[in-house]
């Protein structure tokens, strides 16, 4: 094949590759079926991932990837005009802890993955640190929206409303124990309410019968650093912890 054909195909393999690990896949079955359709051009790769994929995987997580086939290449709402990547979600699609947050920044738009700039830190110390846990293992990351806001501005309406269906999608998929909203616009978005972040931070709350804890977003904590706000979250993360022991 031409280096010049080669090029984009790469591209698109490596994108799939991503995806897959977006998903929570560790192994990849070299099959032919996977080369006969990257071989044919057919693109995106991930609108047809292969069945026996799909046998690969669990019940949780076969509904996760009909989540994102369905998602495609969105163009729902006008953040998709401005975005490099779709940052759909990360971690373990079986995992009984999701952390929803806002909607991704410059780093998460760049590489494809949710939390992986500077709040992404702060919120890997909260869990790897403050909980013991293993973000990759324990735990599945994803936001309201998918697309990085200009300018990182908040998400507006319009693009929640786009976008919470998938949201909505991907929990119902994970069926976790807890959901844990980081911030205001993740509260507000899952209990379809005005939610006031600092009086509410560290109640439980019930999203279609799954515990629902609201705490601060970790770039809150990294504006305000108050050990006022490091103990509320440290606090919020306790209960979490005990609930998820029960
Ligand atoms: N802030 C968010 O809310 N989500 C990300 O993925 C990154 C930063």
């Amino acid at each position: 094949m031409e280096t010049s054909k080669q090029a984009p195909l790469l591209r698109e393999l490596k994108n799939y590759l991503i995806h897959l690990k977006d998903l929570g896949y560790t192994d990849i079955p070299l099959e032919a079926d996977l080369f006969a359709d990257a071989q044919k051009g057919n693109v995106p790769l991930d609108s047809h991932p292969p069945q026996s994929l799909n046998k690969m995987v669990s019940k949780n997580n076969k509904s996760l990837i009909a989540v994102r086939q369905e998602l495609g290449d969105c163009t729902r709402c006008k953040l998709s005009e401005g975005r490099k990547n779709i940052v759909f979600g990360s971690g373990n699609p079986n995992a009984d802890l999701v952390f929803v947050g806002e909607g991704p920044g410059a780093d998460e738009d760049e590489q494809g993955f949710p939390f992986v700039g500077r709040a992404g830190k702060k919120l890997t110390e909260i869990i790897e640190k403050g909980m013991g846990l293993n973000r990759e293992k324990d735990t599945y990351i994803c936001n309201i929206v998918k697309c990085r806001p200009p300018g990182n501005r908040d998400p507006e309406a319009d693009e929640i409303a786009a976008c919470k269906p998938f949201l909505i999608q991907q929990l119902k998929a994970i069926k976790p124990k807890v959901i844990v909203a980081l911030g205001k616009p993740a509260a507000s978005t899952l209990l379809g309410r005005n939610v006031p972040i600092t009086k509410e931070r560290g109640t439980w709350h019930e999203y279609e019968g799954i515990k629902l804890m609201l705490t601060y977003h970790p770039a809150y904590l990294i504006r305000f650093p108050t050990l006022e706000n490091r103990k509320a979250v440290h606090e919020d993360i306790k209960k979490v912890l005990k609930e998820l022991k029960k």
